[in-house]
């Protein structure tokens, strides 16, 4: 017997996760398709949103709109998932040379909407080196993903709409308003498939530009103290699950392996020595490939030519804010006909996907 639903989401990483919620928000019928890949990008994610980024500390795209709706989405995941996986956090960002501290002050003073100067320069003595003093950024937000995900993934399976398995693209039958795969037709399907897209039989023209990142799992004892702060010399450490710290990541756009190398791992380490004073060991070593796009905006909506194949993705290094936003955008617009914005919608691209 055939099962009928209103979509089939492939993939439950951020993208996956937040569609499933809002089209259940919307009273709409899904199934959702995830083979459990431990070192996907949303699993391996710090989950950090930060409102400035880069060497020049910028506002990132949309900061504003993002944030609200963040706090939103996040916001609402207590009455279906029992915790909003979501908690406000600050980054001290140790200037790493005297041009990051120039750099840090004269953002400040053109916009000190995130950037403040601490009261005690010398507040973090005991634990970093830190001879050219820091500066604090905030608010920013940080996602437990591993607990948000996995606790998605406990209730899915519970409601019956989550299928453990592969899919495999060559078995979907796809007709002008539904489409098929084995059993299951469902009037749409829309892709949440991370860095599989890159070779969609749908969607691999779009202009994804895979970037790898990894990560050091450490623990410091003594650190654990400080749960909620993210610091920042170069690379980042954050608070990880288990009382453990994320250190990272490298941001690669040309490497010959997903896996995790000697290199970052021996680079780091140093970093780390010359930067914490406080001991520490290493407890872990992951990689995963960032769904980045080469002009840094998510692929949202329909393609053109097969109008009931969709995709949600390219998130890049903002997964934790822009699937939120996104999905609902993405949710609305298959409810109310409202438009996805412009540069996120994938139909920019109708001629490239025409070919
Ligand atoms: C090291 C690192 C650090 C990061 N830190 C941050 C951060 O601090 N803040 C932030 O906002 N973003 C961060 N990101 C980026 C963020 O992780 C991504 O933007 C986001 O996770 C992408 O989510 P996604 O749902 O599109 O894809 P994914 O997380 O890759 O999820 C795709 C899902 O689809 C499933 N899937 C794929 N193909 C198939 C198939 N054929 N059959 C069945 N299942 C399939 C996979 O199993 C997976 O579960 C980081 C990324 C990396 C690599």
């Amino acid at each position: 017997m055939s099962q009928q639903v209103d979509t089939l989401i492939i993939g439950q990483g951020i993208c996956g996760t937040f569609l499933s919620l809002q089209l259940e928000k919307a009273g709409s019928s899904h199934l959702v398709i995830d083979e459990l890949r431990p070192f996907s990008a949303s699993r391996i994610a710090a989950g950090l949103i930060n409102p400035v980024t880069g060497r020049r500390l910028v506002t990132t795209w949309m900061i504003d709109e993002l944030l609200a709706s963040a706090r939103e989405a996040y916001g609402q995941l207590p009455a279906t998932l029992g915790n909003s996986f979501l908690s406000e956090t600050s980054v001290t960002e140790f200037f790493p040379t005297a041009q990051m501290r120039l750099a840090f002050l004269d953002r400040l003073a053109q916009d000190a909407s995130y950037l403040h100067l601490p009261a005690d320069e010398g507040r973090w003595n005991t634990c970093f080196h830190y001879e050219l003093g820091y500066g604090t950024i905030s608010p920013c937000y940080l996602v437990d993903m591993q607990g948000l995900l996995k606790a998605a993934r406990t209730r899915m399976i519970g409601q019956g709409i989550l299928l453990e398995q592969r899919f495999e693209k060559e078995d979907l039958q796809i007709g002008k308003d539904y489409v098929q795969y084995g059993d299951i037709i469902a009037r749409r399907v829309i892709f949440c498939d991370g860095i599989e897209s890159f070779t969609s039989p749908w969607f691999s023209k779009l202009p994804f530009a895979p970037n790898k990142g990894e990560v050091l799992i450490l623990d410091i004892p003594e650190l654990i103290p400080f749960p909620k702060t993210i610091f920042k010399k170069g690379i980042s450490l954050a608070p990880w699950q288990d009382g453990l710290f994320w250190v990272g990541s490298s941001y690669e756009w040309s490497f010959t392996t997903e896996a995790p190398t000697k290199t970052f791992r021996d680079k780091t380490e140093l970093l780390l020595k010359n930067w914490v004073k406080l001991p520490f060991k290493v407890i872990d070593h992951l990689a995963s490939v960032r769904p980045a796009t080469l002009e840094r905006r998510p692929f949202v909506g329909f393609h053109p030519l097969y109008p009931s194949v969709g995709i949600l993705n390219g998130m890049g290094t903002k997964g934790c804010s822009l699937a939120p936003h996104f999905a609902r955008q993405l949710v609305a617009h298959i409810t109310t006909g409202s438009t996805i914005r412009p540069d996120a919608d994938v139909q920019r691209f109708t001629r490239l996907l025409s070919r």
